[in-house]
């Protein structure tokens, strides 16, 4: 480089350190917005004027500023419409017909405040005769889960022997069909103690029980159990390995008097 390309790089070097900065609404940005007059949009109003930090300059959205909100507000809506559908949906999937209307406002006061007060993971154990509306009370609950949006499920004690009993046949194995019971958040399972009712529960039953049980201890996810049985039958059917589980157990009795509504 001689003396006079040295001297001409130096004058380009300090013009362009002396040109100001363009960023925000310096002239610069008005220029692009001149240079570009601004497309309309499909409602015939002017499209909205955006600055587009990376890009360093303002582009034309794709709507004027009142389509755009209303975009925006049809997208929310959208969405709340679709989340509401999925709630439904897993209603219709866990909940017994009968059930479907079930609420906790359905049981007196006593009941719904020693369900909400209690831990969340705390499990639930509602034992009772058959029609004081220990399935109602289940439904309410899991219900509760599915409305808030939390993987919920319900199934006859009777029902997930068969399904594993069943897997056998189906080159299925048992852990692919316990999964799903194991890792929602809240399970309901109706009903145990009422295959051999009275007597001791067969070993396949009492493990059965106690793998769903145990794992979902170790998770910390709250477990409904119902049953007809008393809590001392129960832990005669079951054994006491599984009253030791219970001992973390919310237990209480349903009589059907604790019910407002006498819908089932
Ligand atoms: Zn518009």
């Amino acid at each position: 480089m001689n003396e006079k390309q040295f001297k001409q790089a130096n004058a380009n070097l300090n013009r362009s350190q002396q040109k100001p900065a363009k960023s925000g609404l310096s002239s610069g940005m008005i220029d692009v917005i001149d240079k570009n007059p601004s497309p309309l949009c499909k409602c015939g109003k002017p499209r909205q004027k955006v600055f587009v930090k990376w890009a360093g300059k303002y582009i034309h959205s794709k709507w004027c500023p009142e389509c755009e909100y209303n975009y925006e507000n049809e997208m929310a809506k959208q969405e709340i419409i679709h989340r509401h559908e999925s709630i439904k949906k897993a209603i219709k999937r866990e909940i017994e017909p009968i059930y479907y209307n079930s609420s906790l406002d359905d049981f007196s006061e006593q009941i719904k405040q020693v369900l909400i007060d209690k831990p969340a993971d705390q499990g639930v154990l509602i034992w009772g005769k058959t029609g004081t509306g220990k399935s109602h009370l289940a439904s309410a609950l899991i219900k509760e889960a599915l409305k808030a949006e939390q993987r919920a499920k319900m199934v006859r004690f009777k029902d997930m022997v068969l399904s594993i009993r069943a897997s056998y046949d189906n080159n299925k194995t048992e852990e692919s069909i316990l999964r799903p019971f194991i890792s929602c958040h809240l399970l309901s399972i109706e009903d145990i103690g009422t295959i051999r009712s009275g007597k001791v529960e067969s070993d396949f039953c009492q493990d059965t029980l106690l793998t769903v049980i145990d794992a979902r201890l170790q998770r910390n996810k709250p477990t409904i159990i119902t049953t007809n049985l008393s809590p001392e039958d129960l832990w005669n059917a079951f054994g006491t390995r599984l009253a030791s589980r219970f001992s973390t157990f919310l237990i209480f009795k349903l009589d059907g008097r604790d019910r407002r509504l006498d819908k089932n």
